[in-house]
């Protein structure tokens, strides 16, 4: 039973991310709002990072083995894949120092290719762990300690609560945000960028209640702000992220 839900959960598209058209929402605004000179780096490049490499870690999970072997060295890091924050501090601080430094160096040498597919795992990471249906991931995924504290009601037992939260935001844009590097070495950004995501994901712990009360009703109204307020840190992490890694890698 465990080993079957397991499995349905791997498989079912979506089941384990933001949907794909709120990746791409948010890594657009992310660099949107990047400064003129590395929108400008970027152009080549800028749609597959907002269409392909910024779903990465889903695309590496579902993988065939040779496609597997070409990305491995953008979606794992000491053997493991990158995907959500784990709550292991030392692993998420490795996952986020690992993708700076590479986006860094490619960054560095003008290879914008690789710099893209790095950029798009590292865009990745940051939203799958920033999206409200993510609150309790890894250890509840399904969120089914919600349904333990708020029953479903009468006609609503069958509802996937992950999958109904995450499938949609609001657009938006940062508007005149002016991205800021995250730290002076690759170990304080990684450090600032993490304690980040983690407020953030307290920030989407501390709405679940109201977030499950309105996926129960089916009323997007009431979900949207926590998915646009959800969506709007992502962005604002990720463009930091971004600015991080450019500084390094032209200084
Ligand atoms: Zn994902």
């Amino acid at each position: 039973m465990l080993r079957s839900f397991a499995i349905l959960l791997l498989t079912v598209p979506g089941a384990i991310a933001w949907h794909d058209p709120v990746h791409e929402l948010i890594t657009r605004a992310a660099m949107q709002s990047l400064p003129a000179e590395m929108r400008q780096q970027w152009s080549t490049e800028y749609e597959s990072l907002a269409t392909r490499y910024c779903l990465y870690p889903d695309i590496y999970h579902n993988a065939e083995p040779a496609e597997k072997s070409r990305m491995k060295l953008y979606c794992e890091v000491s053997g493991r894949a990158i995907h959500n924050v784990t709550w292991k501090r030392a692993e998420d601080l490795e996952s986020l120092e690992y993708l700076l430094r590479n986006l860094a160096a490619a960054i560095q040498v003008h290879d914008t290719i690789n710099a893209a597919q790095y950029a798009g795992t590292l865009a990745h990471l940051i939203e799958d762990s920033t999206c409200p249906a993510h609150a309790l991931t890894p250890s509840d995924s399904p969120l089914a300690m919600m349904r333990e504290l708020l029953p479903p009601p009468p006609g609503k037992e069958d509802v996937k609560l992950h999958t109904v939260i995450e499938r949609s935001s609001p657009t938006f844009d940062l508007g005149k945000r002016v991205p800021q590097a995250a730290g002076a070495t690759y170990a304080l950004a990684a450090a600032t960028l993490l304690d980040r995501i983690y407020a953030a994901i307290r920030v989407n712990r501390a709405g679940l209640i109201e977030l499950v009360r309105a996926a129960y009703a089916g009323d997007q109204e009431a979900m949207d702000p926590h998915r646009l307020k959800a969506a709007t840190t992502g962005a604002g992490i990720l463009a930091d992220a971004y600015v991080t890694a450019f500084t390094f890698g032209t200084r």
